[in-house]
């Protein structure tokens, strides 16, 4: 019954507004610069555990940086 509770589900970034693209592709936290909005590319997003995730490089350091959105959020 449990049994899929982890399961990574893909979701299409490429689905939202531009406006809503450029926001998240903008506001990024990466913890190897330890700096905000440093910006990321080649975003993936996707839901697990309730939560969705969007993923991507960080312009600074190519490092991967993850955004966390709240159920609240989307
Ligand atoms: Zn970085």
């Amino acid at each position: 019954m449990t049994m899929t509770d982890d399961s990574r589900v893909e979701r299409d970034f490429y689905a939202r507004d531009a406006e809503e693209q450029q926001a998240f592709l903008q506001q990024t936290w990466c913890d190897h610069c330890q700096g905000v909005d440093l910006g990321m590319t080649d975003p993936v997003e996707y839901e697990q555990k309730h939560t969705i995730f969007i993923e991507g490089r960080c312009t600074g350091c190519g490092q991967p940086v993850i955004t966390e959105l709240t159920d609240e959020s989307f």
